[in-house]
């Protein structure tokens, strides 16, 4: 029997202690699960904090991974992950150690509180669309393509942190 296998996009980001240890963490994580393959991962970003701005700079990736598992079982997979980040989920849009978004997932549109794909926020945040865009410039998400929303965004601040491709092995 073939599997039926589809492709998704994850953002990730975080801003106290060693991020970039902690995506990398992650990344890996996903990857040992038999049922995901991690395909594609952007450089990070360092990039300015949203929402609330009194609080450390982030550091921002995209990561492109195929998997047969139903966007829900993503979810899970990811928020597993950030808890062995030892995300402590209190204020909205604040500091984190890790924070893994479902960007899109192919073939999947659905408006559910508890998963939004595509995600509802990514299009207008520039953390998301640029390390997106660096390797997804043409996937659509609600009617343009990465590097369109990437190029309405602005990229102030946003700087290339690590752009050695295998920073998270
Ligand atoms: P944000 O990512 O906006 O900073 P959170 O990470 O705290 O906020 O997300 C809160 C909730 O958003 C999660 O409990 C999750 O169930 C829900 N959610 C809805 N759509 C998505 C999505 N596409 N990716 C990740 N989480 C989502
Ligand atoms: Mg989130």
């Amino acid at each position: 029997m073939t599997k039926d296998f589809k492709r998704a996009w994850l953002g990730l980001g975080g801003n106290i202690g060693d991020v970039k240890r902690a995506m990398a963490q992650a990344l890996q994580g996903l990857n040992a699960h038999p049922a995901v393959a991690v395909q594609l991962i952007s450089a990070i970003y360092k990039t300015p904090p949203w929402g609330m701005e009194d609080q450390p700079w982030f550091l921002n990736c995209c990561a492109q991974i195929e998997t047969s598992l139903s966007p829900e079982e993503i979810l899970e997979l990811c928020q597993d992950a950030e808890r062995q980040g030892k995300r402590e989920r209190n204020v909205r849009w604040g500091p984190r150690t890790i924070d893994i978004d479902i960007v899109a997932f192919e073939d999947c549109e659905q408006t559910e509180q508890r998963l939004t794909i595509p995600h509802p926020r990514a299009t207008e945040r520039a953390f998301v669309m640029v390390p997106l865009a660096e390797i997804a410039p043409q996937l659509i998400i609600a009617g343009k393509s990465a590097s369109q929303w990437r190029s309405q965004l602005d990229e102030d601040g946003i700087v290339t942190e690590s752009v050695d491709g295998g920073w998270w092995l």
